[in-house]
Parts: C-alpha cells; structure tokens; sequence
C-alpha cells in the first residue's frame, strides 16, 4: 500500500537495517526498541492483522519468527524472548501492516506485558464455549464440548 510505512521499508522506499528477508517474509529492527535487538518479522505483501493472512503466508512467517528468534537469543544472549502481535487500533497496532515483535528480555528488565483478571463461577465454560462455536469443524477433537 502506498502509504504503508511497513511497505516502503520492503521496497527500500525507507531505510531499515534489515536481518532477514525472502520471498515473502522480510524481518527488520524496530526503530524504537523494547530492548535492543527487538525485531519486527511482516509479510512482504499488505495485509492489516493476523486474520487476513492467508496461511501459506502465516506458516513461513512463524517459522521466521522462530529462527530469528534463536538467532537474537544467541547474538544477545538475553535470558528469554517475548514474541508479541497487535491486531486492530484497539489492541495498540500501531502500523496496520501485520507485524510480529520479537522482544530479547532480560531478568529484571521490569517489562510487563499485561496483567491478569479471573473469572466468576461457570464463566470459564461459557467464555470457552462461545469461542469454540466460532471454530471450524476441525475443532472437533475438543472433548468438553
Ligand atoms: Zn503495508
């Protein structure tokens, strides 16, 4: 898209210090770093979230996502990695051009990604069940359906 700030940087419109690239998958340093060495992995082509990737697409991103990961847990020898995905404004994507943040983390870095509520009595089973309906049917070997 023409305007995507994530599409001029895999035309080279926009300098990036890049640390893989293919065909479909490009993964490059975000310019303002977590920590230093946090990754951004995007697919070449536009699309907004996870959701309209088309799978072929998704399963080569995850596998970059994977290597680099080692690669920046190896050339940083963090103690650990965060990998972290926003999808639409109202979970903080920035960007919208799908990207997967690869975060070196390090004990005691104080970095808190989220806190954590609980459920009342019985709202487990409904919250699993509403998802599950919206499941395809490959989703059948769930037993506690
Ligand atoms: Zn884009």
């Amino acid at each position: 898209m023409e305007n995507c700030v994530f599409c001029r940087i895999v035309s080279n419109e926009l300098p990036s210090v890049k640390v893989y690239e293919d065909d479909d998958v490009v993964a490059f340093l975000d310019i303002a770093p977590v920590n230093k060495g946090h990754v951004l992995v995007i697919p070449k082509e536009h699309f907004e979230t996870i959701i309209d990737i088309p799978d072929d697409v998704l399963k080569k991103l995850i596998v970059v996502v994977k290597n680099v990961s080692e690669a920046v847990k190896d050339a940083l020898k963090s103690d650990g990695i965060s990998i972290a995905m926003s999808n639409y404004k109202a979970a903080g994507q920035v960007i919208p051009h799908a990207h997967f943040h690869i975060i070196p983390r390090f004990h005691g870095d104080g970095l808190k990604l989220w806190s954590q509520g609980s459920y009342n009595d019985g709202e487990m089973e409904l919250f699993g069940s509403k998802i599950r309906k919206h499941l395809s049917d490959s989703n059948d070997n769930i037993k506690n359906k």
